[in-house]
């Protein structure tokens, strides 16, 4: 009976995250930033910040105060009053940072318990929105749109199994990478092409 016991708590504090995967969190402020006009290689830091949050589950903690809006506030205004003060010129880019930090949270409150607001709210935040679709002999549509809410607890876990990324994920951003690429490849044709004939 002991041992039973034993095996339960074990598989309890086995923790699985069905949440946003880190291809999903990086391709999103990326794509948007190469739409808004913003250079490859500047984009590229820039987004690869938005993984920054998930760090925690390397401490075996399932989102914990690095997805707080409030936390990355503290954590970057220094760096932009300092950027401000001595380094204009680096503001755009500390807020545009600071931007692709808070979508990874942004992304997580549609996707699980997020604790978005902590310490000034004590609760982890799950918006859950959608419309179904009935389609058969009667045809009817149902809107679902709730907010579910649970009080945070950073718990730790002995093991976390984390999707680095899935099918869907995956395809998402080879599509949405994909007109990047195909221009690269444009570039680079054109600079073979000069070269040869410039010979
Ligand atoms: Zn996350």
């Amino acid at each position: 009976m002991h041992h039973h016991n034993l095996l339960l708590n074990t598989w309890i504090s086995i923790e699985r995250l069905d949440d946003m995967e880190p291809s999903v969190h990086f391709i999103v402020p990326f794509t948007a930033l190469l739409l808004f006009g913003m250079e490859f290689k500047k984009a590229l830091p820039v987004s690869l910040l938005a993984l920054l949050p998930d760090v925690d589950a390397l401490f075996l903690v399932h989102r914990s105060l690095s997805h707080s809006i409030v936390v990355m506030l503290i954590v970057v205004a220094p760096l932009l009053l300092l950027s401000h003060k001595f380094k204009p010129r680096l503001l755009g880019y500390a807020l545009v940072a600071l931007m692709a930090t808070v979508s990874h949270s942004i992304l997580d409150v549609f996707a699980g318990y997020t604790p978005i607001l902590w310490p000034l709210n004590g609760y982890s935040v799950w918006v859950q929105v959608g419309l179904g679709a009935h389609i058969g002999s009667s045809p009817s549509l149902a809107p679902s749109a709730q907010l579910l809410t649970k009080p945070i607890m950073f718990q730790q876990f002995q093991s976390i199994d984390a999707p680095l990324f899935t099918g869907e994920g995956l395809i998402l951003s080879v599509v949405l990478l994909s007109p990047v690429l195909v221009k690269a490849c444009r570039t680079v044709w054109q600079q073979i092409k000069r070269n040869w004939s410039s010979r």
